[in-house]
Parts: C-alpha cells; structure tokens; sequence
C-alpha cells in the first residue's frame, strides 16, 4: 500500500498544549494572522486611544483593534480599514460579547 493510515504516522506529543494550539488554529482561520497582528498594531499606534471612551470624554489606551462591522469571517470587511476602531479591552469585550452572546445575534 502507497500509503497507511495518517495516524499512525507521526504522532507528536501535542497533549501538552492541544487547547492552546486549537485555540491558535482557529483563530488564524478567522483571519487572525501575523499580518493582521502588525496591521493592527500599527492601527492601534495611529489610534492610541479607545473611541468609545472618547465620546464619553474619557482618555483610555486603546487595545484591541475592533472590527465595527463584524467581518465573520469575510476578508474584504476584515481588512477593510474603515470599518476598524481602537477601543480598550473593556469596551472591546463589552461589544463582543453582545455580539457574540446572542443579543439579536442572527
Ligand atoms: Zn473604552
């Protein structure tokens, strides 16, 4: 037989860390990659304070690099810079868990 079951092929110690590379995986499927790390760092440097705590006229480091429109998964939208915003943590896990935990979520 050309080949044999994958499996028994190479088996790496991956129980070490298996959430942590699954987490990894995902998330660069959702587009979160290196490039999208420098490109929101260097966003978040151009954008060094969090826009919703600026209309409540308060000064707070942005963060997280938020995507106002959720891109789910659609790369136009993803890197599409006018549809990004600086916000802090608090604000930025305050939207996604709006958006995520099913408020409206369709
Ligand atoms: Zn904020």
């Amino acid at each position: 037989m050309p080949w044999k079951n994958p499996v028994h092929q190479s088996v790496p110690k991956v129980d070490v860390s298996r959430a942590k590379a699954k987490q990894r995986v995902s998330r660069s499927l959702r587009g979160y990659t290196h490039e999208w790390d420098v490109a929101s760092r260097m966003f978040l440097q151009e954008n060094p304070l969090c826009v919703r705590c600026l209309s409540d006229d308060e000064i707070t480091p942005s963060q997280v690099t938020d995507h106002i429109i959720p891109h789910k998964g659609d790369m136009s939208l993803f890197w599409d810079r006018a549809n990004w915003q600086a916000l802090c943590k608090r604000h930025h896990d305050v939207k996604t868990a709006t958006e995520d935990g099913g408020f409206g979520v369709r």
